[in-house]
């Protein structure tokens, strides 16, 4: 369910382009509310750690919830995930994680800097074939 093969194209400045099948999960509105509110469960219980351990739990606790919030509230507008692939640098060969995390927001393309040799690398998906 809302899960389509794709292609993954990351291209370098020069033109150069490298491909491989991926796999893309669109989020159903409950699946994104699930993950927000998994999101906010986990930054609570992190917080709690904090409350034993004297004046650092003064700063530490009201930044967890503010960040799990912050995070939650991005997390509802996420459409889906790219299902975590390694892909070669087209310049440097060096192989580069890509997808996976928290998913996107947009399905346009978005701009990554190489691991290795640090060019920036353009990600695009297509539809298979
Ligand atoms: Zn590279």
């Amino acid at each position: 369910m809302g899960e389509r093969r794709v292609r993954v194209v990351l291209e370098a400045s020069g033109g150069e382009t490298v491909r491989r099948d991926g796999v893309f999960t669109e989020f159903t509105v409950a699946r994104r509310a699930a993950r927000s509110g998994l999101i906010v469960l986990v930054s609570v219980g992190l917080a709690l750690l904090f409350v034993p351990i004297p004046i650092i739990h003064l700063l530490a606790i009201p930044m967890i919830l503010l960040g799990g919030i912050a995070v939650a509230i991005r997390q509802l507008s996420v459409l889906g995930r790219l299902g975590p692939l390694r892909i070669a640098c087209p310049k440097c060969s060096a192989l580069n994680r890509i997808g996976g995390g928290l998913g996107v927001r947009s399905m346009g393309p978005r701009t990554q800097s190489c691991e290795s040799c640090r060019r920036e690398l353009v990600v695009r998906l297509e539809p298979p074939g």
